[in-house]
């Protein structure tokens, strides 16, 4: 059997309409997982989810695990940026990000624990980002929720390991996706000089990371966060 195969297993990912999300879904499909897309956006294979809403994330979560007999694999990649310098951020840019980018990665992880808890091999991913560990200007809020992320995913990964369920991160760099094709060119040419690889990443080196920590190769790897940035940074 391939090492990297989730043969059987349920997955469910949210922000699966974008970039990364489609290709984390690819990925784990091509590992042999059952996979759930879940987006605001809910043309191609996604269901449709807004994750700031309790209720509609609470139904999705119970649908998928009584459709599918189980939920094994939660990954939360929806996320949204409002940038703005500090002395100019809105009480509603900064309550916007913050319930998309890490109140949702609460409410999912607490609706999915229970079935987290009964699976033999459950495991979360959450997608936060270098700039949670570093900030950035003009992203207090996103920085603050990615950093959020890493909190949350440590804390929760003492919860439920005890049942032998894993959370991890993954904190990408630059990546090539809608996100990041608005910047302006000056300020994607500074990020991908930052890299020692030289290069944007693409949303498959993020899925990659993502389905090697599901997997029985990464069944020992727990509450860490795992770089996807070409070297952009190193500390
Ligand atoms: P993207 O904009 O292509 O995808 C984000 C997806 O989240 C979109 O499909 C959007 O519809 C969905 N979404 C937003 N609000 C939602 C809501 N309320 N409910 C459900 N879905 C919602 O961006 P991406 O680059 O693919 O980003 C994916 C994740 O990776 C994000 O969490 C982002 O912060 C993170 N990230 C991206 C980069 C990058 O350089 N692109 C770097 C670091 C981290």
């Amino acid at each position: 059997m391939n090492a990297l195969s989730l043969h059987g297993a349920v997955a469910l990912v949210t922000g699966a309409a974008g970039g990364i999300g489609q290709a984390i879904c690819a990925a784990l499909r091509a590992a042999d997982a059952r996979v759930v897309g879940a987006d605001l956006d809910a043309g191609r294979e996604c269901v449709p989810c807004d994750v700031t809403d309790r209720e509609q994330l609470e139904a999705l979560i119970t649908r998928t695990a009584s459709e599918h007999g189980g939920l094994d694999v939660v990954i939360h990649a929806a996320g949204i940026t409002r940038d703005a310098i500090l002395w100019k951020l809105a009480d509603e840019d900064w309550s916007a990000v913050m319930r998309v980018n890490l109140d949702a990665a609460f409410l999912l992880l607490r609706a999915a624990a229970p079935h987290l808890r009964n699976s033999s091999r459950g495991s979360v991913v959450l997608i936060s980002s270098i700039n949670g560990e570093r900030g950035k200007l003009g992203q207090s809020n996103y920085a603050a929720s990615k950093a959020g992320l890493i909190g949350l995913a440590k804390s929760a990964a003492q919860d439920l390991g005890r049942d032998g369920a894993r959370v991890n991160v993954v904190a990408p760099g630059f990546i090539d996706t809608a996100m990041t094709q608005s910047l302006p060119t000056e300020i994607r040419q500074r990020a991908i000089a930052e890299t020692v690889l030289g290069r944007a990443g693409r949303p498959e080196d993020v899925a990659g990371a993502v389905v090697f920590l599901c997997s029985g190769l990464a069944q020992h790897i727990t509450g860490q966060v795992l770089r996807v940035d070409g070297g952009q940074l190193m500390a």
